[in-house]
């Protein structure tokens, strides 16, 4: 007898690798900066809108998020047929993939970036194709555009890129999306959107409402605190997100990620100060560390990038030591979350004596 087999491209998928949380010590506070999370606690509002909505636990939640949506399409100035959410966005990368991809068909993405883009696009059974970053950490959108073939559905753009930093600018996607055919899809992924302060800064929506083949992909994982909930969304036009609504789970978007994220959009202005505080330490965090030496590429999200090689695990190894969790790509470099002051300024203090070894 032989044992039933996942299909072959189930055996392909690389692991996901999630950042560690912080080790429990006891002669200092440590610090969890390995998964790009907001280090503030909810807003009170949000805290009291998902407790009530436990009470409810008894019944499944509204599947057609209604009452999200409005809020979302009130907010963007988007229609509610528009809208698709998703238990976070990166479930949203598995049904854009699910509806669009047959067996073998190619989805474009830089690398390194988001690490969840090869899994999922290896669970689709599509094929990966990753087009290596400049030397500068940025998407090379000529290879990219060059990458695409007449067997590529998707392009996945990442702005600001995790894990390196940059964010693309409206001149570079205008310019690339004028080289992309209309039967392909190109996804903006704006996981860390509200961080990003340039001045030809992508506008995703704007885009969107001049291109059918765009979509964004946003979530409520980052800038607003709820990655503990599981709930983000896509702005695509109506055929593209009624396919997403189409293979999504049933009743996946809990009532309780509902009711904080609309919480959370009625909190923005608090939120957004929040969001300024951690742009502050991030570029406190950047200014800083170029004064030791390390000039990191362009951080435009909440994160920052050391490009260390075979020293990866070492610098993460030193981090460790002072009560940092760092994320480590094994050989590639470390990517670190701008977390607390106190976080942040052990950070400086470590890669200060690293840069010294
Ligand atoms: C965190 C992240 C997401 C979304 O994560 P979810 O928690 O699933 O919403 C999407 N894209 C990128 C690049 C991310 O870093």
């Amino acid at each position: 007898m032989t044992a039933p087999e996942p299909r072959r491209n189930v055996q392909q998928i690389p692991a996901y690798v999630p950042g560690k949380p912080p080790a429990p010590r006891t002669d200092l506070v440590s610090y969890k900066l390995s998964s790009n999370e907001n280090p503030y606690p909810p807003l009170p509002g949000v805290v009291s809108a998902a407790q009530a909505a436990v009470e409810t636990m008894n019944r499944y939640p509204d599947m057609g998020s209604a009452a999200l949506y409005a809020e979302l399409a009130a907010r963007l100035d988007v229609p509610v047929s528009d809208l698709a959410a998703g238990t976070g966005s990166v479930a949203l990368i598995y049904q854009l993939l699910a509806a669009y991809c047959e067996p073998g068909d190619e989805v474009v993405h830089a690398w390194r970036s988001f690490e969840a883009y090869p899994i999922a696009i290896t669970t689709a059974a599509a094929v990966s194709v990753p087009v290596p970053l400049t030397a500068d950490a940025r998407h090379d959108l000529d290879a990219m555009a060059a990458a695409i073939t007449d067997r590529t559905r998707v392009v996945l753009l990442c702005t600001p890129n995790n894990p390196t930093g940059p964010a693309l600018t409206q001149t570079e996607v205008d310019g690339f999306l004028a080289k992309v055919p209309a039967g392909v899809l190109v996804v903006l992924d704006e996981a860390y959107l509200e961080f990003v302060r340039l001045d030809d800064a992508l506008d995703g929506i704007g885009t969107y409402r001049r291109h059918d083949n765009v979509l964004v992909f946003r979530t409520f994982s980052k800038a607003y605190g709820l990655a503990g909930f599981r709930v983000g969304y896509a702005v695509a036009h109506a055929p593209v997100a009624a396919a997403l609504r189409a293979v999504s789970l049933p009743f996946g978007v809990s009532s309780v990620a509902q009711a904080a994220a609309i919480a959370s959009l009625e909190a923005q202005p608090e939120l957004f100060e929040r969001v300024e505080g951690i742009v502050a330490e991030r570029d406190r965090l950047v200014a800083g560390l170029a004064e030791v030496g390390w000039h990191v590429p362009d951080a435009q999200g909440n994160f920052v990038w050391f490009d260390l090689g075979d020293r990866t695990g070492a610098f993460a190894a030193a981090a460790d030591a002072a009560g940092l969790m760092v994320r480590p790509f094994a050989g590639q470099g470390c990517r670190v979350t701008v977390g607390e002051p106190e976080a942040n300024a052990r950070l400086l203090e470590v890669a200060a004596a690293f840069s010294r070894e």
